[in-house]
């Protein structure tokens, strides 16, 4: 007689209690499945045991309950975009796919909010509000693809961060279920609300170490009637940077204000035939005005005069939306055309104060003197001060040994000049290495008291921050 003897595997053992919870379809353990699940926008990869589908936060507070009786690690997942780690699990266990909770619950024109479930795509909710007239600000490059939950577990930024704020001034109410499976709420759908200790801000940014949200009510705005692009070309660093801080001076606040070095614009140069850049030009700056029609032509044309009293080279606008568009195309395209420049790279979201900007270009310029191998590329929204600060490097161990030594005397100068080593990333276990930099010991201890009293036996995102 044939007989086979089959070992049960930890993955085997957790999808038969998974699947009893949520139902076998929700519930993913082939290795080509947990091999898509493996990694994130960090480039890591760390395989998980299993991977659920929750469809409900009844489905999500199951799963916690069962992962804290026994003690297995949960990684909550949007859409795996983050660039600092946050998805990866890094100690297996379970991850959390939220892609299936993809809902628009309401949208309430009249409160001015929307109700969403945490797979909604940021893009997603910011074109349904718009149908209203309604708006959505915070935005994210990956915005098309990246999700509601993602957004706000590392409170996301983007080019609308100068006028508007990044994804904590949007989120009114959450739903989170905690590591021991209890469902709570937080915040209320009001605009305002000063009840008590304000733990809805608390888990924003918390990238799914605190809690895990299965419900988000976000604040919109009225959708402005009309953008106008500008798009000015410097000779200097200091020029741009110089018109950037008048801009703001003279008590005007674009809805983008986006800074292009020379290393960055030689990436996309010749990328939109539309769009010549002259030899001598060694910064841009890109700007969006928006509001009603009539004060949008105002701004533009007192932005325009400032930044020629700047000595901007040439100014150009875009006519329609779809000249606008192609002025953001190159913007766009400048995060993957560095890979023009060399294989791999180092991307950093360091935010300083508005008035120390050139300090810190100054003193990346001075670093970079000292790792003549490496390359720089520095982009990104010069409104909010947090610049991309991008250090690229060829293979080989050594160079990137290199490439970190210098991420690191980057981000030591950042923390020097009052800055913060993460403006938009958050920390993941990619940034843990430089969290005391800017956290002194006794927050830091705050920090982890808190996480202690919301998961107790740290089974939420395990390895990530600290
Ligand atoms: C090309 C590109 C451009 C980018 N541009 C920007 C940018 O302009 N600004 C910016 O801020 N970031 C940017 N990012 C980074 C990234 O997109 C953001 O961090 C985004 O918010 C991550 O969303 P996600 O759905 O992919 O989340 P994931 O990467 O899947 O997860 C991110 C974190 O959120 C947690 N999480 C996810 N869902 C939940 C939930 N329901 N409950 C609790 N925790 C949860 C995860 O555990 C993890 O810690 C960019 C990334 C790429 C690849």
């Amino acid at each position: 007689m044939n007989t086979t003897t089959t070992k049960k595997t930890k993955t085997d053992g957790l999808t038969h209690e998974l699947s009893r919870l949520i139902g076998k379809e929700n519930v993913l353990h082939l290795l080509e499945d947990r091999i898509c699940y493996s990694y994130d926008g960090s480039k890591q990869k760390y395989l998980p045991d299993v991977v659920v589908r929750p469809q409900s936060a009844q489905h999500v507070s199951g799963i916690l309950r069962f992962a804290y009786e026994q003690e297995i690690p949960v990684y909550p997942r949007g859409a795996g975009s983050g660039l600092t780690g946050g998805a990866v699990p890094v100690k297996g266990g379970i991850v959390l796919d939220f892609t299936q909770m993809n809902h628009i619950v309401e949208i309430s024109p009249e409160d001015l909010t929307a109700t969403v479930e945490p797979g909604v795509i940021t893009q997603t909710l910011q074109n349904e509000v718009a149908k209203h007239k309604l708006f959505y600000p915070p935005d994210p490059a990956s915005a098309p693809f990246s999700t509601i939950g993602g957004n706000v577990a590392e409170c996301s930024g983007g080019i609308t961060g100068l006028k508007y704020g990044v994804t904590r001034d949007y989120i009114l109410a959450l739903e989170v279920v905690l590591a021991n499976g209890s469902i709570i709420h937080t915040g209320r759908k009001t605009l305002k609300s000063v009840t008590g200790y304000d733990l809805t801000r608390l888990f924003v940014g918390s990238e799914g170490t605190m809690g895990v949200f299965t419900q988000i009510t976000v604040k919109l705005l009225p959708l402005p009637e009309k953008i106008e692009t500008l798009l000015a070309f410097f000779a200097t660093t200091q020029d741009a940077v110089q018109s950037a801080s008048q801009i703001i001076f003279n008590n005007l606040l674009p809805r983008a204000m986006e800074f292009i070095d020379k290393s960055s614009i030689n990436c996309v140069k010749g990328y939109k035939q539309e769009i010549q850049i002259p030899a001598e030009v060694n910064a841009l700056l890109l700007i969006d005005v928006d509001g009603r029609e009539s004060s949008v032509k105002a701004e533009a044309s007192l932005i325009e005069k400032i930044v020629r009293e700047n000595n901007a080279l040439t100014i150009a606008s875009a006519k329609s939306s779809k000249e606008r568009n192609t002025l953001w195309e190159v913007r766009r395209a400048i995060s993957p055309a560095l890979y023009n420049i060399a294989p791999y790279k180092i991307n950093e979201d360091i935010c300083v104060p508005r008035s120390r900007i050139l300090e810190i270009l100054d003193r990346i310029a001075s670093i970079h003197k000292q790792y003549p191998s490496l390359k720089v590329a520095s982009f990104g929204h010069i409104g909010d001060g947090n610049i991309h600060v991008n250090v690229m490097y060829d293979n080989g161990e050594q160079q990137r040994a290199l490439a970190e030594r210098m991420i690191e005397e980057i981000l030591r100068n950042t923390v020097e000049v009052g800055g913060t080593v993460s403006g938009e990333h958050g920390i993941g276990n990619v940034k843990s290495a430089f969290l005391s930099l800017e956290i002194p010991p006794m927050e830091l201890g705050i920090m982890k008291d808190i996480k202690q009293l919301f998961d107790p036996k740290g089974i939420l995102n395990p390895g990530k921050i600290f």
